[in-house]
């Protein structure tokens, strides 16, 4: 079942749901795009059609974020659980390790890429790493290191650029890639590296991991000024009877 927000589909499936899901479309020997839609991503969707086109082209989009979890339920359409880009993709390495899936680390700053697949390889016994490259690049590299990430044929392959660079990067170059399960991740191979700590588990539990993220992270208020407006939208769309 999919819930639809502003246009945007997001699978109504808790994480171990999203998990099999993952599954299936590494078994299916086809690229796939699975992209976890958080509130500022899906507010700017509402002003830029190409984000909303993107959005609408993935596999399986995820609920990332509270602010996601809660506008579906005003809307009508519940969906299960928040499934974050970090969750998702802690999920997936340990599926990844059991399974004998190959993993790619693409993005991040020069190092985190390395340190995240080797914090994962030292987590997750019997990983198979099947590369790493940070994300800092110029536009003419591009094709070549979808080439090289090519080569090395990974079943996931994650994309940490923060959104929406890593979308436009999976939508150009997933058909040449060729193979295995794409995943929007932003910010996670700086957490999995350690540069970056999560809330605490008693502060997730009270859904306010966002709001520590903000404290710690005041480059953030700009972008999460858009919240509120995204709060407002979601009322003005669905409880005051414009839909
Ligand atoms: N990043 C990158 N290349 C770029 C811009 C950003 O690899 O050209 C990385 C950046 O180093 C960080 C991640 O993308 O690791 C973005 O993190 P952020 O927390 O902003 O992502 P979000 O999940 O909030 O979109």
């Amino acid at each position: 079942m999919r819930a639809n927000l502003f246009g945007v589909g997001i699978d109504a499936l808790g994480m171990e749901e999203t998990v099999a899901h993952v599954a299936g479309l590494v078994g299916s020997n086809r690229p796939a795009w699975v992209m976890t839609l958080n509130p500022e991503y899906l507010y700017q969707c509402r002003f830029d059609p190409r984000l909303l086109d993107l959005a609408r082209r993935a596999d399986l989009v995820t609920a990332d974020g509270e602010g996601i979890v809660w506008a579906c339920r005003v809307a009508g359409c519940p969906v299960p659980e928040r499934v974050t880009g970090i969750d998702l993709m802690l999920k997936l390495l340990e599926k990844a390790s059991s399974a004998g899936w190959s993993v790619y680390f693409f993005g991040a700053a020069p190092g985190v890429a390395a340190a995240a697949a080797e914090k994962a390889r030292q987590e997750y016994p019997g990983l198979k790493i099947a590369g790493s490259r940070h994300g800092y690049f110029q536009e003419h590299e591009e094709s070549r290191i979808a080439r090289e990430i090519k080569e090395t044929a990974p079943d996931l392959l994650f994309v940490a650029l923060g959104a929406p660079k890593q979308e436009m990067w999976i939508d150009e170059y997933l058909g040449e890639i060729d193979a295995g399960v794409a995943i929007g991740v932003g910010g996670s191979f700086d957490v999995l590296a350690g540069k970056v700590a999560r809330a605490p588990h008693w502060i997730r539990r009270l859904r306010l991991e966002w709001l520590t993220r903000l404290l710690r992270q005041p480059s953030r208020w700009r972008r999460q000024m858009v919240l509120p407006l995204f709060v407002w939208a979601v009322i003005k769309e669905y409880k005051l009877g414009k839909k």
